[in-house]
């Protein structure tokens, strides 16, 4: 339909939504960001963090990792690292990552050298997507009692 916002969100290996939508939130590196129908056109980075969207079965999340997002033409195209539904996170996978990652930044004390101050960054990282999946499971689960 002529107007109407386009959520397209791609990963290297699959397109993971493609639908018309209202809204939706991004989480935009300086802070969640709204985009309505006829967004002027922007690129952004994004950090790794939970979209939400409203679509035509309700409000919707997804985890979505590192990437950008472009709007133009009412298309909003998201290019991320690595990006699921509710329906198709791994809640036992993520909870076992979270614990991984914890416990190596728990065995860290302060970080001498340049490879250990890299260890511990990715640890934070692996913990930060760890901790969105697990959102993005608990938003989904209400989203489906409001929807
Ligand atoms: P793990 O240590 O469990 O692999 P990770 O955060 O390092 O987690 P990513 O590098 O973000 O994983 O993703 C690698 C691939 O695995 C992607 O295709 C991603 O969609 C998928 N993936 C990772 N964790 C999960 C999960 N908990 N549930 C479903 N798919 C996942």
């Amino acid at each position: 339909m002529a107007g109407e916002l386009t959520l397209r969100v791609i990963t290297p290996d699959r397109i993971v939504v493609d639908e018309p939508v209202e809204s939706v939130q991004i989480p935009a590196l300086d802070g969640s960001m709204g985009i309505l129908p006829r967004h002027a056109p922007m690129v952004a980075a994004l950090q790794v963090g939970v979209l939400r969207y409203r679509g035509k079965s309700g409000e919707k999340v997804l985890f979505v990792s590192e990437g950008f997002a472009e709007v133009r033409d009412n298309l909003l195209r998201v290019v991320c690292e690595a990006g699921e539904t509710a329906g198709e996170i791994d809640e036992k996978r993520a909870r076992e990552a979270e614990q991984r990652a914890r416990e190596r930044l728990s065995r860290k004390g302060e970080a001498a050298t340049a490879a250990e101050t890299f260890d511990q960054l990715r640890a934070e990282a692996a913990l930060r997507r760890a901790l969105m999946r697990l959102k993005v499971l608990e938003y989904g689960s209400r989203d489906r009692v409001r929807s």
